[in-house]
């Protein structure tokens, strides 16, 4: 079995203590180890970004912006090799898997615009004979910390950009599939990444913590669980680093009477199931406005769940593979029992699902709930698996308090033909990305990503111009050089421009 290595100032490093399983979830067959960095490997990555640090952040932004077209480059170049990683630990289709990393070499483009997006902002005569000018400087060390899901793109959508903005970085991906993230941030250096600069280090809480402890790390992103998200929020910033988190979902999708319930039914097959739903933007309540929406509904989503496409996910044309592992599949299987038992209606039961050939996989078909309240456990909680609850309200207004009162906030949509009924909801709804008749309203690349309430803790989301912020610190140099001594008595007064 092959062990995956750190990538620590730009050499890959075996691991020198525990190591953990990495599964073929389709196959249920462990494939790799990979090492969990003690403190001490941590530390030594910590050691080379902080040496890497004053030769990068001195380099003109448009020649840290020559590294990331080679490394946009390169991950093109090596689109199948990283989608058959992906697929292959993960358990997502290839064609899912392809799509996270083209959304992620968006980011990669987007930071590529480093000169324009530090150019800074200058104002002259900003007081008499005075300009003034604000700067954007890197934070330092930045660290990452991140969840299985999106191997590929949740990193990317972290490094290129602080590493674009002057900072260096290190990395700790999920234990769970490194492999493709390790590919990625070694086609970086392969770019031209001077060592130290981008850093990787494989581990789980131990390593975090490191990370949380060091002094030397500036500021933190993290994506993942809320529980991890809290955590790590609170221990950073209470060491005075910059921490933005992003946390867990649940994300509701109202159905109105005059939706067009064909788009709505193919836009929520995909947000439910999609990537087994192991999406943090993945739709797992659909709000149905009035019974006989939801009736309708439901009569068309369930032949189309029975009939999902469930398959090995390094196999082409399939709807989904298994979940990650074996004790996730088992959790979400938990919160099915709890439906049934809570008095929620269990339309479709994928739990008895049997993958010919893979018997060992960890998969689990779709199922779908009606008369889900919000009382119930599978309401209130992140299931992360193929599994839509419907929940019945009776007008927009109920829909919007319901969505409103739940402690997650990060996505949500409307699917309806009313203009007035789109923009009540996109003007009150508590969360922060929104879409109408869109089902998955992930933002592009030069927006940026966050929710609100308990799924992200810290004031700025991630990439695009918030995560520019994020990774630099502002400095304002005000500026005077008189022709002459102008002024030879002493001002005790505040100056005003009057
Ligand atoms: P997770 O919280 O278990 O792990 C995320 C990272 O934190 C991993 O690198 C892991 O090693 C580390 N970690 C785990 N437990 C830790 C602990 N006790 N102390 C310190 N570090 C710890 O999340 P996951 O299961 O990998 O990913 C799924 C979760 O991520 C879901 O809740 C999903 O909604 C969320 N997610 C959110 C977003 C978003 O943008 N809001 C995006 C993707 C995933």
């Amino acid at each position: 079995m092959t062990t995956i290595t750190h990538l620590i100032n730009g050499e890959m490093r075996a691991p020198d203590g525990r190591t953990s399983r990495v599964f073929n979830p389709a196959t249920g067959e462990a494939i790799r180890q990979v090492g969990l960095a003690s403190t001490a490997t941590v530390q030594a990555a910590i050691a080379a970004a902080k040496a890497a640090l004053p030769a990068w952040r001195n380099l003109p932004p448009a020649k840290r912006a020559q590294v990331l077209f080679r490394f946009k480059q390169l991950l093109e170049a090596n689109e199948q090799e990283i989608v058959r990683l992906i697929s292959e630990e993960h358990g997502k289709t290839p064609e899912d898997a392809a799509g996270e990393l083209k959304r992620g070499i968006e980011n990669v483009e987007y930071a590529s615009a480093a000169p324009e997006l530090l150019k800074g902002e200058y104002s002259r005569n900003a007081g008499p004979d005075i300009d003034s000018w604000s700067d954007f400087h890197a934070v330092g060390v930045v660290a990452g910390i991140t969840p299985f899901n999106f191997p590929a793109m949740v990193p990317l959508w972290m490094y290129p950009l602080a590493i674009a903005c002057g900072n260096t970085f290190v990395l700790k991906p999920s234990e769970r599939d490194p492999s493709s993230t390790l590919l990625i941030a070694s086609l970086f250096q392969q770019a031209g990444l001077p060592p130290g600069v981008l850093n990787v280090v494989n581990g789980d809480k131990e390593a975090v913590d490191a990370l949380i402890d060091s002094p030397d790390v500036k500021a933190i992103s993290f994506v993942g669980s809320t529980p991890v998200a809290e955590y790590i929020y609170s221990e950073g910033t209470r060491r005075g680093k910059r921490v933005q988190a992003l946390g867990g979902a649940k994300n509701h999708a109202v159905v109105m009477p005059d939706a067009d319930l064909d788009n709505a039914v193919s836009a929520l097959m995909g947000a439910a199931y999609g990537s087994c739903g192991e999406r943090c933007m993945a739709i797992s309540v659909a709000v149905c406005v009035g019974d006989a929406v939801a009736d309708a509904l439901i009569a068309r989503l369930s032949p189309k769940i029975t009939a999902l496409k469930v398959g090995a996910g390094t196999q082409c044309g399939l709807d989904m593979g298994p979940l990650v592992t074996a004790a996730h599949r088992d959790k979400v299987a938990g919160y099915i029992d709890d439906g049934v038992a809570a008095g929620a209606k269990l339309v479709v039961d994928g739990r008895n699902l049997r993958v010919d050939g893979y018997e060992n996989g960890f998969f689990l078909g779709g199922c779908l709930f009606d008369r889900v309240t919000p009382a119930m456990r599978i309401y209130k909680e992140e299931i992360f698996g193929p599994v839509l609850c419907v929940v019945r309200a009776a007008s927009l207004e109920e829909a919007i308090a319901l969505i409103n009162q739940h402690e997650y906030g990060n996505g949500t949509c409307i699917f309806t033909r009313d203009g007035e009924a789109a923009r009540r909801f996109g003007n009150e709804i508590e969360a922060g990305m929104v879409g109408v008749n869109v089902p998955l309203p992930v933002p592009v690349a030069f927006h940026s990503f966050g929710g609100w309430k308990r799924s992200l803790f810290g004031d700025l989301h991630a990439y695009g111009p918030d995560g520019v912020r994020f990774y630099t610190r502002r400095k304002t140099i005000t500026q005077r050089w008189p022709a002459r001594q102008t002024q030879d008595v002493a001002q005790f007064a505040f100056p005003s421009h009057q």
